[in-house]
């Protein structure tokens, strides 16, 4: 993905900055674009994966709607165009203060996490002489197979309303007529990889659906949430998520019924591999068990690896760069004229912890990562970052905000 023209663009800048690739996010954008079109699927672009205004006006762009877990997103995605018939609010703990704004917005739908807030969202659109649309997020109890952390769907996790609740859910959307009943909605984790955990999930939203119909509450909306996962460890080979195969298993198992719509919520898999974060190797410490290099970025730029022990590929530009001339390398003849020589070694790979500023021992990026022998001023790039990376940036340490730089 990145070349030479590419470092010489990158030595010329400050660091640390995310560099965004704008042809790589349009493509992504397009390819699922089109296999959820194959099912009439709807796609709710979740806002919190990346914010950056140029990437959310280009989702915008592609006629997504917005899938927003806060006021805030709530706000910036209409400011932004998102279409206010296409936005939908979850959130274990919304404020008063974020349901009412909500309401003024009359957004598409709110995607309740309990019974309590059922009562509080009709007295808040009460008060306004409002109606709100809602769907009740259920937690399926089913494993996403994927880290602990980043799982949402099980009865130990604090999202939805679980099933020995939906009773009370049912009897209080009978008796709460500031709302309207849209259908019911499913997240169950994210950095989903294994699509055989879509399928299980399909098998227990027909169940769920049919319960409500019994108790005669049509069911009008299906959202299936998100969490397709990418590939952390082979970006370049696998630049696009398979969006073709993950639709195909929702149309395949899932039992849509005449006038429903299918909804689904993607963050991650529309926006992670569009950007990088860039940084320079500030200091490089030998020790006698551990190399380190310090970089310009930590924890305050990309805290995944901090946070959930994230995986991410690491490159050192500069070194590679050095790797490639010295294996097509220039070497004087015996005349002293310069010649290639193929055959010239390649440039030890050395491991090293590779880790960030912040005073803080979790400031790692990653432990004993090969990198071609590395020196201060080497620009360094962390790959797969375009989602829960720059929206993550925080000013600890009273650190500069970081930059973005885009491909056009
Ligand atoms: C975070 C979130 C998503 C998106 O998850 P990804 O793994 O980024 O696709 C979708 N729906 C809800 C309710 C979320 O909280």
């Amino acid at each position: 993905m990145f070349n030479t023209n590419i470092l010489t663009r990158f030595n010329n800048l400050e660091t640390p900055f995310y560099y965004y690739d704008l042809d790589l996010l349009a493509q992504t954008l397009q390819a699922c674009a089109y296999a959820s079109a194959q099912y009439n699927f709807h796609v709710h672009y979740a806002m919190k994966a990346n914010f950056n205004p140029k990437v959310i006006d280009k989702i915008q762009s592609y006629g997504f709607g917005a899938d927003c877990v806060s006021g805030g997103e709530v706000k910036a995605a209409i400011e932004h165009g998102f279409d206010k018939g296409k936005v939908v609010f979850a959130g274990v703990g919304k404020s008063d203060k974020e349901i009412n704004e909500a309401l003024d917005r009359e957004i598409f739908c709110f995607n309740v996490e309990s019974v309590q807030e059922l009562q509080i969202i009709n007295d808040l659109a009460k008060a306004k002489n409002k109606t709100a649309s809602v769907a009740i997020r259920i937690n399926p109890n089913v494993d996403a197979h994927t880290h602990h952390f980043i799982t949402t769907g099980l009865e130990e996790n604090k999202f939805g309303v679980n099933t020995w609740e939906l009773p009370a859910v049912a009897e209080a959307l009978g008796q709460l007529p500031n709302l309207q009943f849209l259908g019911i909605h499913f997240h169950i984790g994210s950095q989903i990889t294994d699509l055989s955990v879509y399928k299980n999930l399909c098998v227990r939203v027909n169940e769920l659906q049919q319960w409500f119909e019994e108790r005669n509450l049509p069911i009008k909306v299906l959202n299936l949430g998100g969490g397709l996962g990418v590939d952390y460890y082979e970006p370049d080979e696998n630049p696009i998520c398979d969006f073709a195969s993950y639709f195909k298993v929702f149309n395949d198992f899932l039992n849509v019924k005449p006038g429903q719509e299918v909804h689904f919520e993607l963050g991650r898999a529309l926006v992670a591999q569009s950007a990088s974060l860039v940084s320079r190797v500030l200091y490089v410490k030998n020790g006698i068990k551990k190399n380190f290099l310090i970089l310009d970025a930590g924890m305050t730029e990309l805290i995944r690896p901090m946070l959930y022990q994230a995986y991410h590929v690491i490159e050192n530009l500069s070194g590679k760069e050095r790797v490639k001339n010295q294996e097509s390398g220039i070497k004087n003849d015996e005349s002293g004229k310069e010649v290639l020589s193929p055959e010239s070694g390649i440039l030890s790979l050395i491991k090293y912890d590779v880790v960030g500023p912040i005073c803080e021992s979790t400031d790692c990026f990653r432990k004993d990562v090969e990198l071609p022998e590395s020196y201060r001023g080497d620009i360094i790039v962390v790959r797969t970052a375009g989602a829960y990376g720059e929206v993550m940036a925080s000013g600890y340490n009273l650190r500069d905000r970081v930059q973005s730089v885009y491909s056009e």
